[in-house]
Order: structure tokens, then sequence, then C-alpha cells
């Protein structure tokens, strides 16, 4: 099975390929890529037990033991990176190990505070970055002490299908699991009574879904959702320095990154020269198929059919609308055969326009006028969602005073979005619930447990 063309779960350290199976689709060119299986009801039962069974054994492992198992894991995954094709630039580091807290230590009482792993955890992947936003999950959990059972997105299974699979080895049957499915994978995962720890990424419609799920069983989650992130630039910039990074920031993976710049608020003074920088630098870009191997394609295809609609629509909403297209327009010719969409921007459109009040995860931008901080700080802030933002000034007093008024939960100052590994992230607002990745982001997958321990022996009648 170790092939880059058979794909299965992994069921208690064994293949497990069922009896359905569906495929994914190359966006690139709409053509039918390779099987991989469908999980049935008793799959889930199966790996929720096995999980159960392991996690005895493996929660009492000590930390540097699971951290080797982890790096060996890297290895693994170093070894195939061609292959694999895809991803993982930083591993999440190797964090320290999450200490006992004393809390009180005098002559009568030793009050210690203890991180517990919770036991069974549920990993829930989106399709934008099918493998780095897995790895998240799956080593917090695992070095914490947890079993987890993962499930891809079923638009892009097979980089964590295939990543499970080669680390069969290495770790004890039934701690990492994969389950591919169709819809009712994910409800009947979260809904299990032997999971104790949901980590969902995704939409927010589908994080308050889960979030109603697990209140059934008062399963904690973790929510990393939606954004629609705005970017300030002060009109003391080079738009020909900072315009050229304003548009990675938005268009990025053909504007399908959770925390990309979704508004650009740019001061009224610069705005004109910055709308054409940032057009002229789009424009230079290469747009095309991924599947091929041709080299310099800058903005690959939409990932999926469902994506692509959603897409669509802001760029019809923009023209029927009779908003300006300072680039593109929403007449896609050549895109029959491919996901492709070719990138736009919109120049000032009312603060109403669906392109600045939604989330398009998809290569169309908006570019506003500002004048008055107060103001791009009312506007950057009227909305539901609260994962990131980016200030961009020559004033880092300027810059600081604008992002600490952001409601958001991570903000770039003079850089585009690119979340760290060792900084944690967490969505405030509609964008999530808890976080991850950082120090902070292992205490999502640990319990906190408080031992009071009175010093003297026990005498009658108690303290
Ligand atoms: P999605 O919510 O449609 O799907 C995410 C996952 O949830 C998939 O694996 C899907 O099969 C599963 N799922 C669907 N319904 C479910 C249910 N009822 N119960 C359990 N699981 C269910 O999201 P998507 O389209 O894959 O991802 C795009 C969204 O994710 C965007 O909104 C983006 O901003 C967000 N995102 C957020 C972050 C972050 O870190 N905050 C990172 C990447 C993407």
């Amino acid at each position: 099975m170790n092939e880059f063309t058979l794909f299965a779960n992994t069921i208690d350290g064994q293949s497990s390929t069922g009896c359905r199976v569906t495929h994914g689709v190359d966006p690139s060119t709409k053509t039918k890529l390779w099987d991989v299986p469908v999980a049935s009801a008793q799959d889930v039962d199966e790996a929720v037990s096995a999980a159960r069974a392991a996690f005895a054994g493996w929660s009492g492992t000590t930390w540097s033991h699971r951290q080797e198992l982890i790096l060996a894991a890297r290895q693994v995954l170093q070894g195939t990176k061609a292959k694999m094709a895809t991803l993982l630039t930083k591993e999440s580091g190797k964090p320290e190990p999450l200490e006992d807290r004393v809390i009180q230590d005098d002559d009568e009482l030793l009050l210690t505070l203890h991180q517990r792993p919770v036991g069974v955890v549920v990993a829930i992947c989106p399709w934008n970055y099918p493998l780095v936003l897995a790895m998240g999950k799956i080593a917090a959990a695992l070095i914490t002490g947890n079993c987890v059972i993962v499930k891809p997105s079923p638009f892009t299974p097979y980089s964590i299908l295939k990543f499970v699979e080669l680390t069969r080895d290495i770790f004890p049957p039934g701690v990492l699991q994969a389950l591919n499915g169709d819809d009712t994978l994910g409800p009947a995962l979260c809904s299990h009574r032997g999971i104790d720890k949901i980590s969902f990424t995704g939409s927010i419609a589908t994080g308050k879904k889960i979030a109603e799920t697990a209140a059934k069983t008062l399963t904690p989650v973790t929510l990393e959702l939606g954004g629609n992130s705005a970017s300030i630039i002060c009109p003391d910039v080079d738009p020909a320095v900072v315009a050229p990074q304003v548009a990675v920031g938005s268009f990025l993976n053909s504007g399908q990154l959770c925390v990309a710049s979704k508004r650009v608020y740019v001061h009224e003074d610069i705005y004109d020269e910055f709308l054409k920088a940032m057009v002229e630098s789009v424009k230079q870009w290469k747009v095309g198929p991924t599947s091929g191997l041709e080299a310099g394609i800058m903005l690959g295809p939409i990932q999926n059919e469902m994506q692509y609609n959603i897409v669509q629509r802001f760029f019809h909403d923009a023209s029927q609308n009779g908003y300006t297209f300072a680039l593109g327009s929403h007449q896609q010719e050549g895109s029959a055969n491919s996901f492709l969409i070719k990138p736009a921007i919109i120049d000032n459109p009312p603060d109403h326009a669906l392109v600045v009040t939604g989330e398009a995860f998809g290569p169309i931008v908006p570019l506003m006028k500002w004048k008055d901080e107060d103001d791009v700080i009312r506007r950057a802030n009227d909305t539901i969602t609260g994962l990131g933002g980016a200030v961009w000034s020559n004033d880092i007093d300027q810059a600081k005073r604008l992002a600490d008024r952001i409601e958001a939960g991570t903000i770039w100052i003079n850089s585009a979005e690119k979340p760290l590994p060792q900084a944690h992230f967490a969505g405030h607002k509609e964008s999530g619930l808890g976080g991850e990745w950082g120090r902070e982001g292992l205490f999502q997958y640990c319990r906190p447990k408080v031992v009071h321990c009175y010093k003297a022996k026990p005498v009658a009648g108690g303290k």
C-alpha cells in the first residue's frame, strides 16, 4: 500500500479500505483522482474503540518518548516531501513539557496543578491547507498524550491518509488513525460517546453545527473558523514597496487562506498610487493549472466546485452592482475545464458590498479609501469575524496603536499574513473558540487537574 496512488484509512494500525470508495477531483483539469475509502459506521466504532484502548498505554508514556516518535514521523514526512508534493514547510517545533505548577507549598499543604491528556481527539480538517493544518492538530494532541482520529476534508483526502499510513509503524496501533468518509462521517465522529475532544478547522457555519453537536455530550471543542481580515495602509508608506506585499497577503493560494487580507483600507492620500501598484503587481503573476509541471505559476485554481461557485457569486455581485474592476472581470473565459479564476481587484466599493462584508475565499479583493483613524477602525471591526489583520506604517507607534484597536486574534505589522507554528493562533468573535499552535495551543489538548496534598498524617475529625 506504500504507493502514492493507493490510499487507505488507518484503523488500529491496519490498513482499512472498506467496501465503498470515492475520489477527489483535480481542480486544474476537473479530472478524477485516485480512489479513497469511505468510512462506515462500523469503522467509526472500531477506530474509537482502538483509540480508547491505546489511550491507557500512550498517555502513560513520557513526554520525551512521544517527542521521539513525533520526530520519527517528521523524518518520514521529510523523506517523502517531493512525493507528497505539498506543504509542511515547518514542523511545530519541540515544545518543552507542560510542567506541573505548584500553587502553594508550605508546612501544611502542597497544592499542585497538573496537565492531563483529554483522551481521544477527533481532528477535523479543511481542504485549503490539508496537511499543514492537520499536522498542527496531530502533533499537539500526540505530544500531550492523546490518541487522534484525523478526518480529512473529502475534497483533499490523499496527503493525510498517506501520512498516517506511512507512520503506522512508528506509533502504537490506535494512537494515530485516519478515516476518510462522506458527509455523514464528521457528524458521526463528533456525536460519538467515545470521543473526548473535537479539534475543528473550517467554516463558521460548520463550526456552529459542531458546537451544537458537542453540547449534547459537553465534549470540549477547539474551533478555528473563517475570517474577513482587514489590512490598514497608512499614508507614510511607499506604495511601490508595500502594494506588492499586500497583494501576496490577499491573493496567496488564490485567496484560499483563512487569514488572508480580504479587505484592504488604503489612506486616501496614497490610494490612487497604491491601487495602481497593486494592480500592476498582480498582473505580472502567472495564473494557471497546478497539476502539470509548468514552472512559475503564482495562482492556481479554486480547489473544488462548491467553492468555485461561491467565488463566482462574488464576481457577479460586484459586476451587477456596477462596482469598478480595477483588475479582472466577472467574465472568466477559458475556465470550462478547470476551476481556475483570474484575480480581481475592486476599486473602492461601498462598505455594504458583498465583496467587503463576505468571505469570498477566492481571488477577489476590495480596496477602500480611509481618512480618519477612528473611522477606519470602526469599519475594520464592523464584522462578526475576528481572525486576523495587518497594519502597514513607517510610524511604528501608529501601527501599534491601530493594531491594538483591531478586534482580531492575530495582527501583523509591516508584513503579509504569515502564521507561525510557535505563535498561538486563535480567532476572536465568530472566528473561533480556543486556539492552536504555540505553547498555549497545547493546553487545548489537556485537562487541568488540581491535587490538594495535606502533609500531616490524617487526624481524627479532619482539619
Ligand atoms: P467546512 O466547514 O465546509 O469543512 C471543514 C471540515 O468539516 C471538512 O472535513 C468537512 O467534511 C467537515 N464537516 C462538514 N460538516 C460537518 C459536520 N456537521 N460535523 C463535523 N464535520 C463536518 O470548511 P472548508 O470549506 O473545508 O474550509 C474553508 C473554511 O475554513 C473557510 O471559512 C476558512 O476561512 C476556514 N479556515 C479557517 C482556518 C483557521 O485556522 N481559522 C484555517 C483554514 C481554513
